[in-house]
C-alpha cells in the first residue's frame, strides 16, 4: 500500500470522502486502519489454506459497522454513502473479508431487515449487529443460479400444526458452515411463492458441507447445502417476503454493496501498482517514469474513479429512497467490468511478482473474478437494465 497517505496516492482522486461529515471519516478511517494494520500483514496465509481467520471477527465487531445503514435493533442507522464507502475499504484490503461482511451485514441481515416483522428483527438482529451471531443467505441453488427469480427447486411445505418442511440444495452459501442463522429462499408448495426462512445452526436435516478448491476468494467458507426434512417453525418464517419481488428488494440493497466492493477491489490493486511503479527500477529508473506505465496507471485511476463517483451517486438516490432496482443493477454490472479490467492491469504493471501472492495484487486478480459473477452476472444485471430502459425483458 502506498505509504504516504494523500489524495493523489490513495485513489479518492475526486476527494468524495469529503462528502462525509467527521465523525463518519473517522470511523471510514478506523476500518481503514484495522485493515491494513490487522488484516493485511495475515489474510495471504489463510487464503492459501482456504480458510477463514475466526478470530479477526471481534476486531471487526469492535468496529461497530454491522448493520451500519438500518435503523433500530441495536443498529448504527448511519447513512447510505457511508455503509459504501466501507464496503469499499473492507474490499481495498481484502475482497474475501468485505465478502464475508457482505453476506452478514448485507444479504442476512438485510434479508431480516427488509422482510422480517418487528419482532423478528427484534430477536435476531441486535445480536448480528454485535457480530455475535453471524448470518448467510441461501438463495443459489446447484441447478438455479441465474434463473432464480421463477426457478428455485427447494420446496417449503407447511404442515398443520404451521410448522414449515424444506427440502432441497443450496451451492456457494457464502458463511454457512460456520452461520449461526441461514436465510433460505424456498417455493412454497401452497401458493408456489417464494418465501424466506431462517434455519439456525444445528437444525436436524441442514447439512453445509465446504466447498473446496476455489479459485477465488478463498478465504470465503462457501456451502452446498442439503435441506432433507428440516423442519422450521413459523416464527423463523420472514413474515414479509411473499412472493421473489421481496427477495429482489434485498438483492437491490445489495448489489449496490458489491458495486463499491468491486471498486474497492480494482483501489486497491491500482494503490499497490502505484507505489510498486515508484519503488521498481528498470533501465536506471523508476518505472513509474515510463509513458506506457503511466498509461496503465491512469487507466487504472480512471476506472477506480467512475466507479466511486457511480456509486457515490447511487447511494445518494438510495438515502432518498429514490434506487430502484435498474439502478443497483447498472452500478454492479459497470463497476465489475471495470474492476476486473484495472486488476488485470495492475498485474501486468508488477510484470513477474504480480503473480506472487506476497505482492498482493494477484490476490485481487483471482478474486475480481467471483465478485463479477455473484449476485448477478454482467450478463443479468444488463439485462435487468435493458428491460427497463426498452419496456422489453430479453431474459427468456
Ligand atoms: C464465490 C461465490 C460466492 C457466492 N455466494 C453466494 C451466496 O452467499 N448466496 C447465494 O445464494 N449465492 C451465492 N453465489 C451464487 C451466485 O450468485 C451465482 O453464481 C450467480 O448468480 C450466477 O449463477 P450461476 O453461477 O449458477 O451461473 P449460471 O446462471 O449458470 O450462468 C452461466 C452463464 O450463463 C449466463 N446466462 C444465464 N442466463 C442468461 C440469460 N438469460 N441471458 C444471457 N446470459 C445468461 C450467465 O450470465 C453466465 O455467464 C456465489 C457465487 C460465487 C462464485
Amino acid at each position: 500500500m502506498a505509504t504516504e497517505r494523500s489524495a493523489l496516492t490513495d485513489a479518492d482522486f475526486y476527494l468524495l470522502e469529503r462528502r462525509l461529515p467527521d465523525d463518519s471519516r473517522e470511523l471510514l478511517h478506523r476500518v481503514r486502519e484495522y485493515m491494513e494494520k490487522t488484516v493485511q500483514p495475515v489474510i495471504n496465509h489463510y487464503w492459501t489454506r482456504e480458510e477463514f481467520p475466526h478470530d479477526l471477527v471481534k476486531g471487526m465487531s469492535e468496529l461497530g459497522i454491522a448493520g451500519l445503514g438500518y435503523e433500530g435493533y441495536g443498529c448504527p442507522g448511519r447513512d447510505c454513502l457511508l455503509d459504501g464507502m466501507i464496503s469499499m475499504e473492507l474490499a481495498r484490503v481484502d475482497s474475501s473479508i468485505a465478502t464475508f461482511f457482505g453476506v452478514h451485514s448485507g444479504l442476512a441481515m438485510g434479508s431480516i431487515y427488509l422482510c422480517g416483522s418487528d419482532e423478528q428483527r427484534e430477536r435476531w438482529l441486535p445480536a448480528m449487529a454485535r457480530m455475535e451471531k453471524i448470518g448467510a443467505f441461501g438463495l443459489t441453488e446447484p441447478d438455479v443460479g441465474s434463473g432464480a427469480a421463477g426457478g428455485l427447486t427447494t420446496t417449503a411445505r407447511q404442515e398443520p400444526g404451521g410448522d414449515w418442511i424444506l427440502d432441497g440444495q443450496k451451492k456457494w452459501i457464502g458463511n454457512a458452515t460456520f452461520a449461526d442463522y441461514v436465510v433460505i429462499w424456498a417455493k412454497s408448495l401452497d401458493d408456489n411463492q417464494v418465501k424466506g426462512f431462517i434455519v439456525e445452526r444445528g437444525t436436524p436435516g441442514f447439512e453445509p458441507v465446504k466447498q473446496k478448491d476455489k479459485i477465488a476468494l478463498r478465504v470465503v467458507q462457501n456451502a452446498h447445502i442439503t435441506l432433507d426434512g428440516v423442519r422450521v417453525p413459523e416464527e423463523n418464517r420472514l413474515q414479509n417476503a411473499n412472493s421473489f419481488r421481496d427477495t429482489a428488494a434485498v438483492l437491490r440493497l445489495t448489489r449496490a454493496g458489491v458495486a463499491w466492493m468491486a471498486t474497492g477491489c480494482a483501489r486497491g490493486a491500482y494503490e499497490h501498482a502505484l507505489a510498486y511503479a515508484r519503488q521498481r527500477q528498470q533501465f536506471g529508473r523508476p518505472i513509474a517514469g515510463f509513458q506506457l506505465v503511466q498509461d496503465l496507471l491512469v487507466r487504472m485511476l480512471a476506472n477506480v474513479t467512475s466507479s466511486a463517483c457511480l456509486c457515490s451517486r447511487l447511494a445518494e438516490l438510495q438515502q432518498d429512497g429514490l434506487a430502484e432496482d435498474h439502478h443497483s443493477a447498472l452500478a454492479k454490472a459497470f463497476c465489475t467490468v471495470r474492476m476486473r479490467e484495472a486488476v488485470g492491469w495492475a498485474r501486468e504493471l508488477l510484470g513477474g511478482n504480480g503473480i506472487l501472492l506476497e505482492n498482493h495484487v494477484g490476490r485481487f486478480v483471482a478474486d475480481a473474478e467471483a465478485i463479477y459473477s455473484y449476485e448477478g452476472t454482467r450478463e443479468i444485471n444488463t439485462l435487468i437494465v435493458g428491460r427497463a430502459i426498452t419496456g422489453t425483458g430479453a431474459f427468456v
